[in-house]
Order: structure tokens, then sequence, then C-alpha cells
């Protein structure tokens, strides 16, 4: 796959290759394969926009039929603070109840997106709901009991863009994870 160089000057540094982002969603995605009965009814909901890169590829690593949905949240607008408001967007189309619900999100930070996510989901009457994130980062969390189910990597409290994470809309088809430079958000 392409090396993309366009934003090189923007990152202080590359903290999760594209390698090592490979190799962890392919043992993530036997782990959830492991976890799931053959025939078990699964809907993997991406969590938009930053988790469409880890979907795609997460989906592809996973040995089961499972159908796609998105859901668009708001947490964040161009700042690097969450506001703890959280907005839906839009909302997701499949019926959940009585199936297995896998949300994909790209990073846990305070966990408010996801609880608040979770609690209105809870409502549909899902036979299941797991919890897939690519990055977290634990000790930034104020929502104690949102956590990941499966976890691809603990992050530092540092902010992060690339492979699907972005800055004001920039830098998600980075391949990689790296920090952005602090002078382009302080
Ligand atoms: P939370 O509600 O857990 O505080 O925030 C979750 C959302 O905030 C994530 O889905 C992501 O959109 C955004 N976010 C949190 N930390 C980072 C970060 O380091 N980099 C980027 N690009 N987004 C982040």
């Amino acid at each position: 796959m392409g090396e993309n160089t366009i934003f090189a000057d923007d990152i202080k540094e590359v903290i999760i290759d594209e390698k090592a982002i490979e190799k962890r969603i392919e043992e993530l995605g036997k782990e959830i394969t492991a976890s799931y009965d053959d025939d078990a009814d699964i809907v993997m909901l991406c969590i938009l926009r930053g988790a469409i890169l880890f979907m795609a590829d997460l989906a592809r690593e996973i040995d089961l039929p499972v159908v796609f949905d998105f859901m668009d949240v708001s947490s964040y607008g161009a700042s690097t603070e969450s506001s703890g408001v959280v907005r839906i967007v839009k909302d997701m189309e499949e019926n959940i109840e009585g199936r297995h619900l896998i949300i994909v999100e790209d990073i846990i930070d305070t966990g408010r997106t996801l609880k608040h996510v979770i609690d209105m989901l809870q409502t549909r009457d899902p036979k299941s709901i797991k919890v897939v994130t690519l990055l977290d980062k634990p000790d930034r969390r104020v929502q104690k009991k949102i956590d990941a189910d499966f976890n691809g990597f603990e992050i530092p409290d540092e902010f992060v863009v690339g492979y699907g994470l972005d800055f004001a809309e920039k830098y998600r088809n980075l391949s990689f994870i790296g920090v952005l430079k602090e002078k382009l958000y302080k």
C-alpha cells in the first residue's frame, strides 16, 4: 500500500505504523470470530466518520456473516476537547432487536460518546452489545464504566490523527496513527 507523505510536516511522531495496525486488526478479527457462534446474526455498526477505515479492514478479518450499518455522532466539532454534548447526526438503519451488535469505534477518550450511544441502543433490545475500538486512552476516562470488549491499542493522552482520525476533517487518509504537532491546534 502507498505511503502518504503529504502531511509529514504536521506530524510530531508516528506512534502506530501501518504494519502494526494491520497485524493487530488480524488478531482482533480472530478474537471477534472466536467469540460468536457461526450462525450468529451480527450487525457491525461503524461510528462515522473516524472508524471507517478500521471497520473496512476489520470486517475482512472477521470470519462470520456480518451486516454493515453506520451512525454519525458528533461530539467534537473542530476542537480537540470533548464538549460532553453528543448529537446523533445520522441514526443507524437496521432493526437490532434480538440481534448481536458490534459497535466499531475509532477511539475511546472520555467515554462520553460511547456511553450515550450504548444507552440509546440498549433501549432497542439487541441480543448483545459489544464494543471494538482501535484506540483507547484509559487515562482520560470520565465515564468509568465504559470500556471496549476488544481493544486495538492503548495510547497515552495525546491528540492523534490518521487512519480515519481527523483534526478539523484533515489527516483521515494517513495510513498510520501519528501525534499531531501541538502548534497546529493549541
Ligand atoms: P469521547 O466521547 O470518548 O471523549 O470521545 C470520543 C471521540 O472523540 C472519538 O470518537 C473521536 O472522534 C474523538 N477523539 C478523542 N480523542 C481523539 C484524538 O486523540 N484524536 C482524534 N482525532 N479524535 C479524538
